[in-house]
């Protein structure tokens, strides 16, 4: 599906790894077998995550189009600012960041410890500012990119979690093919893929990827924006133009989009007690570090859906982890007894 799209590899040649949770699955009563694809482990830079799919799509416009300096924005703890700046560090690029104040969470060391302490360490202009949260795009952002002109600068600019960029959708369309290969050489095919949803590119992307084979609406989106109407009109939009980009040939419906939206409480960024135990059981039976964000709350929605009956029994999931585990030292106080 993306033949004719120029990829810049940013990640580890090959899958991403599918293991399957043995422990978690039969800690939830086994009648729903999890399985884990590992985004969150797809890159030797600054340790990986899911934008860096979106970005290799997007770099060979970065590169075409003569930038210096790349400008995006996020929150302080943004995965995706961190990302954007070891996209720069590794073509050497500036990186411009605007990292704003989206979580009402206090830490005495948040805005020193984690993403925006990898940022700052590959050499990113990065600045925090007040602005609350939202996925749109942003006054400051093209401030920022002003002020990079106005220095004699050739600024690039890159929205929120590389969604809204037009190329955004298409590095996971590049997911779904991925798990169809997977899928051949393992012998089934999984029924469910649960997946984390904010600024929407990564959702979008295997939606259109998950279309030709009917499993659109099998991907599960678990809201952690809080912001839940906003995120699925970005979606929404964003699976359509990128289903027209690759030429689909197929509309997607509004029923191809399926977003739950009761986990993303108390706000983005605040885990609640649900998601925090969540965390601690992927901890505790799988190793698997999941954060307060994003993962922990996609993780919050997989064991409430099997609980409660969700998905038959016999059911395959696929739980994308996206990656985000830097955010947890700036939550070092929530868990200092684990
Ligand atoms: C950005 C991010 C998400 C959400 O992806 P979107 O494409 O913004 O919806 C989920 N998990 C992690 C770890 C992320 O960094």
């Amino acid at each position: 599906m993306l033949e004719k799209f120029e990829r810049y590899p940013l990640t580890f040649e090959g899958p991403t790894p599918i293991e399957r949770l043995n422990r978690l699955t039969d800690h939830l009563g086994g009648k729903v077998e999890i399985y884990a694809k590992r985004d969150d482990c797809n890159s030797g830079l600054a340790l990986g995550g899911n934008k860096l799919r979106k970005l290799e799509y997007i770099v060979p416009d970065i590169l075409a189009s003569g930038a210096d300096t790349l400008v995006s924005i996020g929150g302080v703890q943004s995965n995706h600012t961190r990302m954007v700046a070891a996209v720069a560090a590794k073509l050497g690029l500036k990186c411009r960041l605007v990292q704003e104040s989206w979580v009402p969470h206090e830490d005495a060391v948040y805005d020193r410890v984690g993403n925006i302490l990898l940022t700052r360490l590959m050499g990113a202009d990065s600045r925090v500012v007040d602005d609350g949260f939202d996925i749109g795009i942003r006054q400051s952002w093209e401030d920022a990119m002003q002020e990079v002109r106005d220095q004699g600068g050739r600024p690039y600019g890159i929205p929120a979690g590389a969604s809204v960029h037009p190329l955004g959708g298409l590095g996971y369309v590049g997911f779904a093919e991925e798990v169809r290969d997977q899928e051949a050489a393992l012998g089934f095919a999984f029924d469910f893929i649960i997946v984390c949803v904010v600024t929407g590119s990564t959702q979008a992307g295997m939606v259109v990827g998950f279309k030709p084979d009917g499993r659109a609406g099998r991907v599960i989106g678990i809201d952690a924006s809080g912001t839940p109407e906003k995120t699925r009109v970005q979606v929404t939009e964003i699976a359509r133009s990128t289903a027209e980009l690759i030429e689909l040939g197929q509309p997607i419906e509004d029923d191809d989009i399926v977003i739950l939206e009761d986990y993303a409480y108390p706000a983005y960024g605040v885990p609640s007690a649900a998601t925090s135990e969540a965390i601690r059981l992927a901890a505790r039976t799988e190793a698997m570090i999941t954060d307060p964000v994003y993962e922990g709350k996609s993780m919050q929605g997989l064991i409430d859906l099997i609980g409660r009956g969700y998905f038959p029994a016999g059911s395959k999931v696929l739980y994308a982890h996206l990656g985000g585990a830097p955010a947890l030292n700036g939550y070092a106080y929530t868990y200092r007894n684990g």
